[in-house]
């Protein structure tokens, strides 16, 4: 049983049997993709307040010292992006900031918001304002929460990291896997283009990263929402000293994520924390989000490589690189998954209309 489940009445069921055939999984039996997609970015690390302490993690500041930003702020930075040509505003948290925050809430109240996803909503407003799409990710959420903002955002995301129960998730409050699943649940029931992924060297052992890839394999074959996996390994940085996972271990796993996920669902790996080039012959098909203007704020000692240096990634897989939106095309052309917010942002007649017609092809 998935630590958690029970507790959110998550009912997947990974049969042991899909475990082994996932475990003997090669790159040599997964077949490279044949273009490599990425996104244009601006990141908004909406605030660094988080309720958890894992151990991995260089984002989240301890109460006192976390930060959130202004809505001016946040206005800057979406209007920044959208000079620069982004699409997508990626919106990133903590995990729904505890009681412990007063800064936090009191700031927040006094802006006339009652939660974090009231002030989200705002902010989300403010991207599609200046022509960007909203991907927010902000760790688990009820469906009370998800549906507050769900129409204000192309897609959302958490990440599962694992169904292990690891010591990584160290604290008073720990990540619950049964949580995470009931979060990705929720967004398939809401109808929300979702993007999760695994996190590769936090103390999981193998049967792990097999679990969470079906236990997500399960979630899209109900749902039919995940866009996209993301094959992270976690890196040393100044809170921890976790070993980077060998290539030979990501070669392994992204192979895996492959073989287990269906073809419309996307494997990524993050191009500033990966040994890219030597996995993209195992089934990689996506980059992520790579910004222009901002830094990656989750794993601030990685910079984000230049566009060119993703045409060169790409290049030294012979396969083309190409542009896509925050929101995967087949979820645009199904009435069930957008909102009449973001397929009228998406198809305006104005300078954002445009921009995400080309790179739409249309
Ligand atoms: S990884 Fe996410 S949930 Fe864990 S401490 Fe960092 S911000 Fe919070």
């Amino acid at each position: 049983m998935i630590p958690g489940a029970e507790a959110y009445d998550v009912d997947v069921a990974v049969d042991e049997s899909r475990i082994d055939e996932l475990l003997a999984v090669t790159p040599d039996d997964v077949a490279p993709a044949d273009e490599l997609t990425f996104a244009k970015n601006v990141f908004v690390p909406l605030t660094t307040a988080c309720r958890y302490t894992c151990t991995y993690c260089t984002y989240f500041d301890a109460p006192g010292e976390a930060s959130l930003l202004s809505p001016e702020e946040v206005r800057d930075i979406v209007r920044r992006g959208a000079d620069a040509g982004c699409t997508e505003a990626l919106f990133t948290f903590g995990d729904d900031p505890d009681d412990r925050y007063t800064r936090i809430h009191d700031q927040l109240d006094s802006w006339g918001h009652d939660s974090i996803h009231s002030y989200l909503r705002e902010v989300c407003e403010l991207a599609l304002d200046v022509g960007l799409l909203p991907h927010s990710n902000p760790g688990d959420q009820t469906r009370e929460q998800m549906e507050r903002v769900a129409d204000v955002n192309a897609s959302m995301g958490v990440m599962l990291e694992t169904t292990a129960d690891v010591d990584a998730h160290a604290g008073r409050r720990v990540k619950n896997p049964g949580q995470r699943l009931n979060t990705i649940r929720t967004a398939g029931e809401l109808g929300v283009p979702f993007t999760t992924g695994i996190l590769v060297g936090i103390g999981e052992e193998w049967r792990d990263r097999a679990e969470s890839l079906l236990a997500i394999r399960e979630m899209h074959e109900r749902y039919g929402h995940v866009q996209e996996v993301i094959v992270q390994n976690v890196v040393p940085n100044e809170r921890s000293s976790f070993e980077r996972p060998s290539v030979e271990t990501m070669r392994r796993v992204v192979a895996m994520a492959r073989a287990c996920l269906p073809e419309e669902v996307s494997v990524q790996v993050p191009p500033n924390l990966s040994p890219t080039r030597e996995l993209l012959d195992c089934g990689v098909d996506d980059l992520g989000g790579v910004s222009p203007v901002t830094d990656d704020h989750i794993n601030p000692d990685y910079a984000w490589p230049a566009l060119q240096q993703l045409e060169d990634i790409a290049g030294s897989a012979g396969v083309p690189l190409r542009e896509r939106l925050p929101v995967y095309e087949r979820f645009l052309t199904d009435d069930r998954w957008v909102s009449e917010r973001i397929r009228a942002a998406v198809t305006a007649d104005d300078e954002a209309g445009a921009r995400y017609r080309e790179v739409r092809r249309e």
